[in-house]
């Protein structure tokens, strides 16, 4: 089960009532966030969760409103006492970018590892779900991330019962174990079926709609796609300042034929993304205008 939260669904500056977009999710034990603007720990703290547990931070790109909030974070981290590293992950320049706001918060009980971005696609491998980065089209260099928690095949007893594997290494097999004993070499394969579809989730913003993208979300669970204009006449100014309209992320989660799709990173100047849902869902039924705090399971398919 991947259990996700939308902390926060404003882009530019926050607002009363509106936290600047970040993401959190937490996969058996491994607390993951996605961008952390000005007052993302005032959202978490909201949403009852503890800073202390995020392992890793993902950046879309260095635009305060997507970065801000990390030397406040950092703080309460080191004041929750934590002492496990913190992996942060971002686009090339995430050291010179984190050490400049760390002036502020220099001295902190845990390291600090980075993973910086420099090919148009990553892919991250953790234990039992990956993380994978992949290039937009924003004004500065710019990622969408996804999550992806991989699921092994099915065991297939009658496979272990002929080529008589003794029962007690059966659940360890099952997990994906090696066994080696003395006499022989138990490998997953022997009794795994093909990999079953796992769970995907993919977040980008802030971008243009791009074919990348739709490659990229093909089949998600989850699409968190920024919206920053809800008028469709404001096309050209998403043009222009490399942002999107509602639709446009329509269109994409319709070619991309993720599953459902929630929209983020609204202009402060949007007051009432429902208004204008309509349009979306008739391009694209299963659209929902984020709201800050939503959140969900993702599940393994039966
Ligand atoms: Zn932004
Ligand atoms: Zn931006």
């Amino acid at each position: 089960m991947l259990d996700i939260c939308l902390l926060g669904t404003g882009g530019m500056m926050p607002l009363p009532y509106r936290w600047l977009t970040s993401l959190m999710a937490r996969y058996n034990g491994k607390s993951i966030m996605i961008d952390c603007g000005e007052g993302t720990q005032i959202a978490m703290k909201e949403k009852g969760w503890s800073p202390k547990p995020v392992d890793i931070i993902c950046f879309t790109h260095y635009h305060a409103d997507h970065i801000s909030g990390l030397p406040g974070m950092l703080l309460t981290m080191g004041n929750a006492e934590r002492t496990e590293p913190l992996l942060l992950i971002g686009p090339k320049g995430l050291a010179r970018v984190v050490n400049s706001l760390r002036v502020i918060a220099p001295e902190l009980p845990f390291p600090i590892e980075y993973l910086e971005l420099t090919e148009p696609e990553h892919r991250i491998p953790f234990d039992g779900f990956c993380i994978e980065a992949f290039r937009v089209n924003h004004n500065v260099i710019c990622y969408g991330y996804n999550i992806v928690v991989e699921r092994i095949g099915r065991f297939q007893l009658e496979k272990a019962q002929e080529l008589d594997i003794p029962k007690q290494y059966w659940s360890r097999l099952q997990k994906g174990e090696t066994i080696e004993t003395p006499d022989a070499v138990y490998t997953p394969d022997l009794v795994l079926g093909p990999p079953r579809k796992g769970i995907k989730l993919t977040y980008c913003t802030d971008t243009r709609p791009t074919e990348g993208i739709v490659k990229n979300a093909a089949g998600a669970d989850l699409f968190i796609c920024e919206g920053m204009y809800g008028e469709p006449e404001k096309k050209d100014k998403a043009r222009e300042y490399k942002h999107m309209t509602f639709l446009e992320a329509a269109d994409m989660a319709k070619r991309a034929r993720v599953k459902q799709m929630w929209l983020t990173h609204y202009s402060p100047s949007l007051t009432r993304p429902e208004e204008y849902m309509d349009g979306v869902r008739k391009i694209f039924p299963q659209a929902v205008a984020g709201k800050d705090g939503k959140s969900t399971d993702l599940l393994f398919e039966e």
